[in-house]
């Protein structure tokens, strides 16, 4: 299956399926004729789990790789220069070619080597994990401050996404909770019915049938284009893809990166904003439901008891998308139908105090 994301800048394809990766060999042969030689850049889990395997199928390519510490180690000041020196010595030039091959930290790295290795040179992410189907679209790449996550970044898109479903076998149930999260909150803000199927089909984590996997994965890109290829540089619509994450952030920063994954806590974040949302914008949704269904597939659905209800208010007025002092949330009217609107302190607390 082939997805065409379109933005202002470029269009570029999303291949999706069992093997996907077969298709790489040819696909750069055909569309960089003029090709040196290519750099991967990956992590240590996904290097020892299928480097080769990927460079099996490069055969026709000189290849270098550079291995990088998993997670948020990736996205360091220190990793990024590391990168840039090992592509220095190794000649990589105008004519070459980067592969990010990994998850979402992997992806963000290496997209912003080469949105600023020699002042932008191709890349092709080839994504391992379910959070890089929100990831790989989108063009946002970054590496972290030590002051805060993905403050030092650029808007650039790839040439094409290999998303192949095989490597998705190894990944573990909390980084499989973590991506489909992102999966749930595509269906939350833009498609009733696709929401409305996950909950029916999807029954657990633990081993899914390729074919409800691949379908999820290529609903959520379809989602994740439509606001994104609407919207590039994020003023409007865009910022209904924050839906969950005000509280989500919050609760990451307060908990400290890495305590809980991306998506368990924006998960979290999604049912407070749907629970305001029934308060605020009178949205008709059964909450127990929904959250019943979230526990069966694993997911934690209560605030950390040891965070204070006042820091995490604190931190999301500080998160960079809320515009002056009041808390900028993604509310829905109805599943599908997001919308920003400004809650005030004291509801927010109120509303902590009783989730
Ligand atoms: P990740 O890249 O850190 O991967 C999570 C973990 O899974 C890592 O330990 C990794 O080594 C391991 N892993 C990856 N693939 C595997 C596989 N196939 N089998 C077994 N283990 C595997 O994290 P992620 O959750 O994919 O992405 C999170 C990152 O993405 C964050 O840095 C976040 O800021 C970023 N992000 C970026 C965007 C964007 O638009 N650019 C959007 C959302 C998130
Ligand atoms: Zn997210």
């Amino acid at each position: 299956e082939t997805i065409t994301i379109g933005t202002e800048s470029k269009t570029y394809p999303v291949y999706v399926g069992l093997g996907a990766v077969q298709q790489l060999n040819s696909y750069i042969y055909k569309n960089f004729p003029s090709l040196t030689n290519i750099m991967i850049i990956t992590d240590e889990t996904v290097a020892s789990l299928y480097l080769t395997k990927l460079q099996d199928n490069l055969s026709d390519f000189e290849t270098f790789s550079y291995v990088a510490p998993i997670g948020e180690r990736a996205k360091t000041f220190e990793v990024y220069y590391q990168v840039l020196s090992f592509a220095l010595e190794r000649k990589l030039d105008r004519k070459s070619l980067i592969i990010a091959f990994g998850g979402g930290a992997v992806g963000d790295l290496g997209g912003f080597i080469a949105a600023t290795y020699m002042r932008g040179i191709p890349f092709i992410q080839v994504p391992t994990t379910i959070l890089a189907h929100d990831s790989a679209v989108g063009g946002k790449t970054a590496i972290n401050h030590p002051l805060g996550k993905n403050m030092i970044g650029a808007f650039y898109q790839p040439e094409a996404v290999f998303y192949d479903l095989n490597f998705l076998s190894s990944l573990p149930l909390n980084e499989r909770r973590s991506g489909f999260a992102e999966v749930i909150k595509h269906g939350l803000i833009h498609d009733p019915i696709f929401f409305t199927w996950l909950m029916e089909k999807i029954t657990t984590l633990r081993d899914y049938s390729h074919s409800d996997l691949a379908f999820s994965l290529i609903k959520g890109i379809e989602i994740k284009n439509y606001f994104v290829s609407k919207d590039e540089k994020e003023s409007g619509i865009r910022a209904y893809l924050n839906f969950g994450h005000t509280l989500g952030h919050a609760i990451e920063a307060e908990l400290g990166y890495g305590e809980w994954t991306h998506g368990e806590a924006v998960l979290v974040g999604m049912l407070f904003a749907l629970k305001l949302s029934k308060k605020i914008t009178d949205l008709d949704f059964n909450t127990d439901n929904f959250k019943a269904w979230l526990e069966h597939l694993g997911y934690k659905t209560e605030i950390p008891k040891e965070l204070s209800r006042e820091k995490l208010l604190e931190r999301m007025k500080q998160d960079k998308k809320s515009v002056g002092q009041k808390v900028n949330f993604v509310l829905l009217k109805e599943v599908g139908s997001p919308v920003l609107y400004e809650v005030s302190d004291e509801e927010i607390l109120i509303q902590l105090e009783i989730f």
